[in-house]
């Protein structure tokens, strides 16, 4: 492959199912034994805000007992050694943020951040009372305190930066890359982005351990583990790169 201008990176669940947290869709079709509408829907949050804050709780609270794994760092060096680009993830973790990338869109939102309920300012809370799954936290915005909800985009709302993503895609030209790693391709938008950078010109490269619903939008498709894949091709492509 000749060396791209601009590279546009998905990611999702997968990247970071080696760095041990559950992937979304498993065996059961549950995540972390609920299913989506129990937890991940506004209308949850409304009927039973409870559960969904102790079952975001122990996923904030997770996060403590993770690292970056090979697939995250291979990814930070694709964006130090290679063209310009942006990294997109599905993933709410912080594992490509501790992993060193810089150029990155967390379009689901961030298990790190809590949002106030009422002025929809955003704060970061990782503190011991703010992991507390008993009590909901407070913001500290409003001059009554008002309950904060995770800051995370819920099945039926609208994911965060589409104006970048469509930016970045149409920036895209003839021989550019996207690569998309460790997604079954079921949630949109998101699932839409390797067909619409392949219809602007771009390569379009997959990395997952199963061949997910899309898999007819990729050039070449890379089945197996993505700690083990993804940074030998990120090495082989630097190496070809450099040569040419
Ligand atoms: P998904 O669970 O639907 O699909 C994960 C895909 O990754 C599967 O196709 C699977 O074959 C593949 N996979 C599993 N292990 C892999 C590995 N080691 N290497 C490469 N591929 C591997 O996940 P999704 O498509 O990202 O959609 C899930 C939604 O759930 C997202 O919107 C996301 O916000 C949320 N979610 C996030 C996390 C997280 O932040 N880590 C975890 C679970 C769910």
């Amino acid at each position: 492959m000749l060396r791209p201008e601009r590279i546009v990176v998905l990611t999702g669940a997968g990247i970071s199912a080696e760095s041990g947290l559950a992937t979304f869709r498993g065996d059961d079709g549950l995540w972390e034994g609920h299913r989506i509408e129990e937890v991940a829907t506004p209308a949850a949050w409304w009927r039973d805000p409870e559960t969904v804050w102790r079952f975001y709780t122990l996923r904030r609270r997770a996060l403590l007992d993770v690292e970056p794994n090979d697939a995250h760092r291979a990814l930070t060096r694709l964006e130090r050694e290679g063209p310009e680009m942006l990294l997109i993830t599905q993933n709410v973790d912080d594992l490509h943020q501790r992993a060193g990338s810089g150029s990155l869109l967390p379009m689901h939102g961030q298990l790190r951040m809590l949002r106030c309920e009422q002025s929809g300012r955003r704060q970061e809370r990782m503190s011991e009372a703010d992991l507390d799954a008993r009590v909901f936290a407070e913001c500290t915005c409003c001059s009554t305190p008002s309950r904060m909800r995770p800051d995370i985009v819920w099945f039926g709302e609208i994911p965060m930066g589409m104006e970048r993503i469509h930016a970045a895609i149409d920036a895209l030209q003839h021989g550019d890359l996207c690569l998309v790693v460790g997604t079954s391709g079921h949630v949109h938008p998101a699932a839409g982005i390797a067909a619409a950078a392949r219809s602007v010109g771009a390569i379009t490269v997959l990395v997952n351990l199963d061949a997910p619903v899309n898999v007819g939008d990729f050039d070449e498709v890379h089945l197996g583990l993505a700690g083990d894949v993804l940074p030998e091709l990120v090495d082989a492509w630097l190496k070809e790169w450099s040569d040419v």
